[in-house]
């Protein structure tokens, strides 16, 4: 009689979960690969001719350049998805993170200090594997499409800047983790979660006024008559904004974009100098005006509270998992098991605590990849109504044609894979969109 079938031991769980963790990375790139050859193919076979809908407005040399540029990033994609398929299963089943874990143990020993040189490591490591390919999008194919603006000397000020943040912010904050994880007892991970989302608020409100300008100018908006335009906008919707602000978006990227950022009283609003180079006053606008839909309709609290809520459920996950021995050897480390039973009812995750936010980072984006088109549908739904908004607050003529410029400068399809788009795409299709606004205004100032 075979009785493990009906016991299952942990090894035999360890190898399930391995093998379905094996399957979960293949399907995911699988379905990855599929959208992007769709997408490939569906842009090309269009190339050859602007969209009846856009016939008028739209050269057929910018729309050949769009395509161009979408194959291009699909190409990079393909390699890029492939790419970080292999990255995790090497950190996992083929033994990376528990060589690294195995080696920094021998080195320092147990403790706090090696728990948190794993993470350092860990992530030093993880940006170094995507250093090339991110040289790549940069200097050849941003480049080869005129988008590009950095120049070697600005990427490496800018890395090296990031990861002097990235440190200052993010081991003080991994420390407490890490040291919640080892002594706040069984529900440890309602104290994380507290902690995590306090320093997510905080640092929504320190990022305007002392992460960006680390990277930007920011400059108050002299144009009085634009000035004036969106003062009224604003006063119009009932919204108050501590300043408007240019950045040089264009030290970058001659990509255009618009933001709001900080909440409460620091709320700013900053526009690219790409953007105002590009649009009218009156397209400014209403750019704008679709933005401030965005804060009439809450989509920005709404998705704090979802975020806030997913975040504690996944700290829930892993305060389970933390002690599940099969967690661990299915993805292919080994915990330190003597530190963990050394103390009666500690529990498997003592002594491993970075071992196991360092699986469960590797391991849930796996997983929650399946549910991307959920969020996706919720977004676009979510733009319909900011630009429904733009439309009762501006004029929606120029609201059209901000919109054309804007897809035309940055390149965008105007004919993209429906299946793409509704995994994908966080905004609706220009086409879509178009389809409820009056004919874009041909005049602007
Ligand atoms: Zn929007």
């Amino acid at each position: 009689m075979d009785l493990t079938s009906e016991f299952p031991s942990p090894q035999a769980t360890a190898l399930q979960l391995s093998l379905l963790f094996a399957l979960a990375v293949l399907a995911q790139w699988l379905l990855r690969a599929w959208l992007a050859s769709r997408q490939i193919r569906h842009v090309a076979r269009h190339r050859h001719q602007v969209p009846d809908a856009f016939a008028r407005r739209v050269k057929l040399a910018a729309h050949q350049k769009a395509a161009d540029y979408t194959l291009a990033k699909g190409r990079v994609s393909l390699l890029d998805m492939t790419l970080s398929a292999v990255v995790v299963l090497a950190w996992t089943l083929l033994g990376g993170l528990d060589a690294l874990n195995q080696g920094l143990l021998d080195l320092m020993g147990t403790g706090l200090a090696q728990q948190l040189a794993l993470l350092a490591t860990f992530a030093a490591i993880s940006s170094l594997v995507e250093l090339p390919l991110s040289l790549y999008q940069t200097f050849v194919l941003e480049q080869r499409f005129g988008f590009n603006q950095m120049t070697l000397r600005l990427w490496l000020t800018d890395a090296l800047k990031s990861a002097l943040v990235g440190a200052v912010i993010g081991l003080p904050i991994a420390a407490l983790i890490l040291w919640l994880m080892a002594s706040a007892g069984p529900l440890w991970w309602l104290w994380a979660w507290a902690v995590w989302t306090g320093f997510n608020l905080l640092l929504m409100w320190v990022f305007p006024s002392f992460i960006a300008p680390l990277f930007n100018k920011f400059e108050p908006l002299a144009d009085e008559a634009l000035k004036a335009r969106v003062s009224t906008l604003m006063q119009r919707c009932g919204f108050e904004a501590k300043g408007l602000f240019v950045m040089d978006g264009s030290r970058r990227s001659a990509h255009a974009n618009a933001y709001f950022t900080g909440f409460g009283h620091s709320k700013r609003v900053v526009f690219f100098d790409t953007l105002l180079k590009q649009l009218g006053c009156d397209e400014v606008e209403a750019v704008l005006a679709h933005e401030l839909g965005h804060f009439k309709h809450r989509h920005i609290l709404k998705r704090m509270l979802l975020m806030f809520a997913a975040s504690l459920a996944g700290f829930a996950l892993l305060g389970w998992l933390s002690q599940q021995l099969w967690f661990y050897s299915g993805l292919g480390v080994r915990p330190s098991l003597d530190l963990a039973l050394g103390q009666t009812g500690a529990g498997i995750g003592l002594g491993n605590e970075a071992l196991a936010l360092l699986l469960f980072l590797l391991a849930t984006p796996v997983l929650s990849f399946f549910v991307t088109p959920l969020f996706s549908a919720l977004s676009r739904r979510d733009e319909f109504e900011a630009d429904a908004y733009a439309m009762q607050q501006a004029d929606g003529a120029h609201l059209a044609s901000a919109l054309l410029k804007l897809y035309e400068d940055n390149a965008s399809t105007l004919t993209p894979d429906p299946w793409y788009v509704s995994f994908y795409y966080s905004h609706p299709p220009a086409l879509d969109r178009l389809a409820r606004m009056p004919a874009p205004s041909t005049t602007s100032t």
